[in-house]
Formats: structure tokens, sequence, C-alpha cells
């Protein structure tokens, strides 16, 4: 199989010779490093590439160049490899224009010249953005296959588990491919038992539960050890960083999750807020450095569900879903917030077969040139939208309010009326879906009375809630669910009657001394991926005081 490309754009022979041979030194036995002196040149470059279904991993062009600037380049390249990465280089005067050309262009990073030495100022940059770019990066290969149909929840879960956690593989639809039909043959497989899982030996499983799975393709199911310093619940940003800062600081950590490490700014197509990233990160980047990071330090990973709780004396224990118990001095629960489900009728039958919660990224290029429906105003909902604008011919926002202004960021409302198929029916709702194994069509009420449109995928981001039935009533919690701690603990009626320390509640302890909550599921925090992160890593702090108290 041929090496993935890097191609480098230049006018000036000795530059693009300089920037050439600094990448082949780099990265010429991973990648096979290509050039073109012009705009146009590299384009016709990339059109000859795609047709030979080559990957394209870079796009390192300078800015000023005759007949096609650097940025325009970019920007006609997007529509033949929107995946590579797309970087400027640029004299120090042209700074501002490459920073508006992030905007314009989604430029995943610029440079000025000169990039001297490449170890510093070149190497480092290049190197997160290949990261990036291969953790999207599904070579041809004989590897998994899940054979499904499109419009079977458990189907769709399977994929997303295998998604998120980065494990290729490639999905054949049982419905209408006659691969599929002729592996279930080759294999006895029964074709009404779907979804079924193949693996490169000859080996499948049929409808596997994810700890079943996650154990066949590598990931991690039993913990190394019985007892931990601190064991995290939940791997999004805020468990993630109590990860990070906890094993960096000596703790044995051990993090606890279902799903791929990232959470709900997994399935969140570009974060565009979070500090230090200026031209955005999707949130599977940030779960998977943060991943990467936490595991480094020496924080270990379970793919499991916690499903109970319990505390024996300084002991917490955390009952996993296949029944096995770890135990720590600290606990801290991350465990998030949920989709809110819409409450019509025809909701639950279709959930997974065309009507969707948060699942932007797995089902976006199923609905390669149709049309979409998304629910909802707040952020989320516009994230989704202008992703699915990138593969669906039109998307259509259905929203309650007046207008998004009260609901959305100012920088995503702005992204939106720039992008031709997007639509924005404000003053409207969805009032019932209808179909028999899939979603044909919803009803909806809009200022124009009711109508019945047909749809296939609908997509809904209408709010969220937190999951924490699974807690003993020891912990905490205000009526909707979400875990007290700190102030707002001391504040409930029942503070008195739970906590029996002679001591304050440190800020983020629950009524459990020793267990900390952090991020979406306390009471009172702000619903933001760098708050939660913040929460994380301040919780880290508290756990070691209260260790110092042993
Ligand atoms: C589509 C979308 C777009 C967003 N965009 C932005 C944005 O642009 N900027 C921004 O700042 N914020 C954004 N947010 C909000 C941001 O993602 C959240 O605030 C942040 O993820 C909260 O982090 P957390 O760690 O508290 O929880 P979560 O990210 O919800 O992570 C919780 C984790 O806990 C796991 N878990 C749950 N129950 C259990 C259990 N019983 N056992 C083990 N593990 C469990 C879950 O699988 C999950 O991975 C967005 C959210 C969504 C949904």
């Amino acid at each position: 199989m041929s090496r993935p490309i890097l191609l480098a754009i230049d006018d000036d022979i000795s530059v693009l010779e300089a920037v050439v041979q600094d990448l082949r030194r780099q990265y010429g036995a991973t990648y096979r490093v290509l050039r073109a002196a012009s705009g146009q040149a590299a384009l016709d470059t990339l059109r000859q590439l795609k047709a030979r279904e080559e990957a394209v991993a870079l796009l390192l062009s300078d800015q000023r160049m005759p007949g096609m600037t650097g940025v325009e380049f970019l920007e006609a390249a997007k529509l033949i490899y929107p995946d590579a990465r797309r970087v400027l280089l640029t004299a120090y005067a042209d700074t501002e224009a490459a920073i508006r050309a992030i905007n314009t262009a989604r430029i995943h990073y610029y440079l000025t010249k000169p990039w001297d030495p490449p170890e510093e100022k070149l190497y480092p940059v290049l190197d997160d953005l290949l990261q990036d770019w291969n953790a999207g990066y599904q070579p041809k290969f004989e590897g998994i296959r899940v054979l499904g149909h499109r419009w079977s929840l458990r189907d769709h879960e399977l994929r997303s588990f295998l998604s998120r956690n980065h494990v290729p593989y490639r999905w054949l639809d049982a419905a209408s491919s006659e691969d599929a039909r002729k592996l279930l043959m080759e294999r006895s497989l029964d074709p009404e038992m779907l979804p079924v899982v193949l693996f490169a030996d000859g080996s499948s499983l049929v409808d596997p539960e994810p700890e079943v799975l996650a154990a066949r393709v590598g990931l991690r199911t039993q913990a190394a050890e019985d007892f931990y310093d601190l064991v995290v619940v939940g791997a999004g940003p805020a468990g993630l960083a109590a990860a990070v800062y906890g094993a960096s600081e000596g703790l044995k950590t051990l993090v606890i999750e279902p799903e791929a490490p990232g959470g709900q700014a997994g399935s969140s197509s570009r974060i565009e807020n979070y500090l230090g990233f200026p031209s955005g990160i999707t949130g599977a980047d940030l779960g998977r450095r943060a991943h990467m990071q936490a595991s480094r330090f020496g924080a270990e990973f379970l793919t499991q569900r916690a499903v109970g709780l319990r505390v024996d004396g300084q002991y917490r224990f955390v009952v996993l879903a296949d029944g096995r118990e770890v135990a720590s001095h600290v606990l801290l629960l991350s465990t998030g917030v949920q989709y809110r489900r819409l409450d019509i009728p025809g909701a639950d039958t279709l959930t997974g077969r065309g009507i969707y919660y948060g699942a932007a990224l797995v089902e976006a290029a199923a609905c390669k040139d149709e049309e979409v429906l998304v629910v909802g105003g707040a952020n989320s909902a516009g994230q989704a939208a202008l992703h699915f604008a990138k593969f669906a011919c039109k998307v259509t926002m259905l929203v309650r309010a007046s207008s998004l202004e009260s609901s959305m960021s100012k920088y995503l409302i702005d992204e939106i009326e720039r992008t031709p198929n997007i639509v924005v029916e404000p003053k409207t709702q969805v009032l019932s879906a209808e179909g028999e194994d899939h979603l044909t069509a919803v009803r909806t009420k809009g200022p124009n009375g009711e109508e019945v449109r047909p749809a296939a995928s609908l997509f809904v981001f209408i709010g969220a809630a937190p999951r924490t039935e699974w807690l003993p009533d020891a912990v905490l919690r205000d009526e909707k669910g979400f875990i007290l701690a700190g102030p707002e603990l001391k504040a409930a009626a029942k503070f008195g009657a739970v906590w029996k320390q002679s001591r304050d509640p440190y800020l983020l302890e629950t009524s459990v001394p020793g267990i900390f909550v952090a991020g979406d599921v306390r009471q009172g925090s702000v619903k933001r991926a760098a708050s939660a992160v913040g929460e994380g890593s301040i919780a880290v702090q508290f756990a070691h005081q209260y260790l110092a108290g042993f």
C-alpha cells in the first residue's frame, strides 16, 4: 500500500527544495513528499491523486505566489481533500492576512518564514497536525468489517463505539451490499442476526455487548490492580483533566469509561472556543490527545461502565458492569450529562433508525447528498449543522425560539449565515416522527401552520440531563439528578443529616467524604469544555488535601 502524501507548494524553487528536504528528513519513512511550483500545478496534482484514490495528509503552501495565492489554493484544495491538514507559509508581513484566512479558508496553521531550526519551528507543529489527520485516516486494509442495517439502533451503537475508540473498520450494508451477502454465506452466519463483526482471522461476533467487543479489539476491560489512589468515573474533559493531573502528580490513577475518551466533547464536531486552538479542535482530537497525555503519565483506562458504588470505611468501591469492583481512597465522579430525548410520537421506535442524538460524526457520511433536519438552537445544534453541511445537500435547522441569538454563540451564527446550504426555520417545532422501519417523514408546526415533510435523518440537540441514578442516596443530588458539592451541598436541607465531619466539605467534595465531582454533572457547573477541564484539575488538588488527612 502506498504511503500517504505531503505536498509542498512554492514558486521559489530554492525555498521549495528546502521545504521538501526538511519534510523528507523527518517524515520520509512514513509519507511520500511531493512538490508543486504553483497553486494551479498543485491542484492538478491533487486531482490526479484523488482519481488514483491516494491519501493526502498535508498541504504546505507558500502564501505569495503569482496567479494563485496560498490561501486561494488551500481553499480550492479543501474541496478535493477536505481532511488534509492545510498549512500556510507566510512572510512576517503577511501574518494579519494569515490569521484572517484561518476563518475563511479553514487553515489549520500558519508558519512564518524562515522555519529554522525545523526541530523547533516546523516539526512540532506538523507532528501535531499529522497525528490529528492519522486519527481519522482509514487506510485500505482487510481488517474489521461490520455488517448491519443502516436503520438499526444496535448497528449505529456498534459503529459509534468503534469509531469513537479509533478502531478502524469497514461497514457494509447488509441490505444492499453483495459483498455483505457473500460474507455472511461464506461464514455461515444468519442474515437475520445482525449486526455482526467479522475479524481478519475469520472469527466473528454477533451483536456483541460493548465490553465483549472492547476486549476483542484490544481495549482494556479489567483493572491491573485492586486498589488505586484515585478512581475517575467518566473520561470527558473533566475526567481526563483529573487523570492528567492525578497521574502526573504521582497518584495511582484509574479511569473508567465505557466509550472512547472525550465525553460529549467527542461528539462535538469542532470546539472553536477552547483556549489555545485558534482554528478550533474537534472534540475527538481533544479527547485522544488528553488520553495519550494521561496514559503517558501512567493513568490506566478501563473500557467499562460504573453501575454501582459502595463505601466501606475509608475505601470507596466502584462496581463495574461485568460485576467486578475496584477500590480507591478518592473517587471523582465526572459522568457529564446525556442528551435529552425528543418527547413526541414515533421518536422512541425510530431512535437509531433516522433519529439520532448527538451522533453527528458517525452518521454524517451516511447522509451524503441527502437533506438533513437538525432540531435545536444551541451551540451543539449549530456545530452539527455546520458539520452536516459538508456532506448533505441541504441542512434545515428547526428552532423553537424566534431566533438563534439568545442560545448560540455569535461566531457560529455568523458561520451558519455564511453557509449557503443551511436554512434556519425559527418558531418551528417537531410534532411527530413517521416511518415503519426507519424515519420517512416528520410533522412540524411553524409560522405557516402544520406540515408533513419527507425526512430520512433527524438529529436532535435539545439539551441534556445527568444520569446519576446508579449512585447511592448517600451522594446527595438535586431534583434533576445533578450532584451537590461544596457550598451548594452545605446549603442543602439534608446536609446536616449526612455530613459528619468536623471540617467543611472541600469545594468539589460531595456529601460522601473523599468522593468528588467535576464537570457538567455537578450542580451549578458551567457547561463548557474548559470549565470541565478546570474542575477536573482542581479536584485533584482537593484529593491531595483529603489524602493528607489519612
Ligand atoms: C455537540 C456538542 C457541542 C459542544 N460544543 C462545545 C464547544 O464548542 N465549546 C465548549 O466549551 N463546550 C462545548 N460543549 C459542551 C462540552 O462538551 C461539555 O461541557 C463537556 O464535554 C463536559 O465535560 P464532562 O467531562 O463534564 O462530561 P462529558 O463530556 O459529558 O463526559 C462524561 C463521560 O462520562 C462517561 N460516563 C457516563 N456515565 C458513566 C458511567 N456510569 N460509568 C463510566 N463512565 C460514564 C460518558 O460516557 C462520558 O464519556 C458541547 C457539547 C455538545 C454535546
